[in-house]
Parts: structure tokens; sequence; C-alpha cells
């Protein structure tokens, strides 16, 4: 495996973090993860527009000009011969003596890597069973920041129940899951909570957004509750390195037939055209 340190290239042996890297002390730090299908970054743009007000929110200074950035990320992909698989891209504020308030002197510290991996052809088809668990996270989750605990506790929740993932909810009002974004369809309309500070702006909610609209297919970007999310016709997640995942199950609880449905199936479909594969 290659690691792509700042500017460097180097050898996954060689790379070292440091005890006062401010990623690694305060999860003080943004990141991106980046779907490659035959060997293309697949809405690299999006990914780097991101990263960009990512890192702008939390005051942050970028190390590279966008061009460089997407230069070295493509020189990773062609560095492992990556076909199939993501880049994991992330950014610190730097090393500093430990202090909560920001160094006055401190340089961005880049990090990242490719990993090979299939599309997870097997829960496209079948779906997953998820879990409703209180969303403990912090008020701005549209930043793709460092601090994962929330998602990780609520994850590990997920799987101590047999469960994939975990849908998460703000007092009954269904936010996202742990890693995913989440949609509903009620009447054949699709429901998905706006794009505000309650949850990250995935680049596979938008993306499935737009195919919705080609497809004809209602869209309302309005938060929906845990009772419209129970009754709800279909359920499904999105994310980078999931694309569009039906939820067949919800706390134990059959979704619609208990199968994939309908809109799912044509919003997979569509995604699968864009994408220029088919299963
Ligand atoms: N919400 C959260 C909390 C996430 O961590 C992710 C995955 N990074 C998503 C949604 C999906 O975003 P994307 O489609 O950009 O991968």
């Amino acid at each position: 495996m290659t690691i792509l340190f700042n500017d460097q290239l180097i050898a996954r042996d060689e790379a070292r973090v440091d005890v006062e890297d401010r990623g690694y002390q305060f999860g003080d730090g943004v990141y991106e993860v980046i779907r490659v299908y035959g060997g293309h970054p697949f809405c690299l743009e999006e990914h780097l527009d991101r990263l960009e007000r990512s890192a702008r929110e939390i005051r942050m200074p970028l190390p590279y000009s966008r061009e460089k950035t997407e230069h070295l990320l493509l020189q990773l992909i062609e560095a492992d011969h990556l076909k199939e698989g993501y880049l994991y891209v992330q950014i610190t504020r730097g090393v500093a003596p430990r202090d909560h308030a920001f160094p006055s002197k401190s340089e961005p510290v880049l990090t990242a890597y490719a990993v090979e991996s299939q599309r997870p052809t097997d829960l496209m088809k079948n779906g997953i069973r998820a879990i409703t668990q209180e969303d403990i996270r912090w008020l701005r989750c549209d930043i793709k920041s460092l601090n994962l605990l929330g998602a990780v506790l609520a994850k590990q929740a997920a799987v101590d129940a047999g469960a994939q993932e975990a849908i998460l909810h703000r007092n009954g009002t269904v936010t996202e899951g742990s890693a995913t974004n989440v949609f509903i369809v009620k009447d054949n309309t699709l429901w998905t909570h706006p794009a505000n500070h309650l949850i990250l702006h995935g680049i596979t909610r938008a993306v499935t957004l737009k195919l919705a609209e080609k497809e004809g297919i209602p869209v309302r970007e309005e938060a929906f509750s845990l009772e419209d999310l129970r009754s709800a016709d279909e359920v499904f997640i999105t994310s980078t390195t999931k694309e569009i995942v039906p939820v067949v199950a919800v706390d134990g609880i059959p979704v619609g037939t208990g199968q994939p449905g309908l809109v799912t199936r044509k919003l997979q479909q569509a995604f699968e055209q864009k994408i220029g594969v088919s299963v």
C-alpha cells in the first residue's frame, strides 16, 4: 500500500503519525472518501468542493491548490494501480504543542491512501437491516470532520443488534444513518432530510436526487418522523462506498413487503447506468 503523505508517495511502513498531530489528539481535521470505478475517481470535483467547504468551516487552510490536490490523488491511484475501490483522504490542522485553541504556527498534514474493494452487490440486491438510535452527535454534521465517535457508537449498536446500519433521529425526526444518508418512499414520493447542519450533504444523496428527478419520481427534501420511517413503503440508504442499498427491516420489523422496493430498484439501475456498470 502506498501512502500519500503531504506531497510525497511513501511506503505504508514508512508512514508515521506525530503524537502531537491535532488530528490524533483532537480530531481536528476533515476527510473525504472518494469512489474509484475503472481507475477513475467518481464525482471528484464534488468531493473536493466538500473538502474545501469542510476545511473553511473549521477555519483550517488546505495545504495545496485544487489542481495540485487532484494531481496528487491521481498519482496515488496510478501508483497502486487501483481499478475498483476508494481513496481515503484526510487533512489535519497539523502538529503543535497540545492546546485546544488553534496554534499560531502549524502546517496542515495531508494523508491519503487507496483501498481496493468491490461494489457491495449482495447488499444492493438483498438489502440490509437497520436499527434506530438517538442522534447524539454535534450540531455541525454538515462538516465532514474526523470526530466520528457519535457515528462509531451508533454503528456498533447496530452491529451488536445484528444489523448493518443505525438510522439516527433527533427527538423522533430522522436525520441520517451513522455513515449514510437515509431516504424513504411513501406513496411513490421520495423523502429525505434537507441538507442543513444536521446531516452530511452526501455526494451519493445529491446524485440520487438528480436521478430521481430524471426518472420523474417526486422528491421532498423535508424532515420525516420515526413513524414515517416505520410506515414507509420503501427505505434505502446511500453512500459513496455503498451506493444505494435497500433497508428491508427497521428494528426487526419488515419495511413494506420486506423486499427491496420498485422505486429503490429503479434508482439503483439509474445509478448503475451513470457509473457505466451492470450487475
Ligand atoms: N452521512 C454520513 C454521516 C456519512 O458519514 C456519510 C459517508 N461519508 C454519508 C452520509 C454519505 O455521504 P457520501 O454519499 O458523500 O459518501
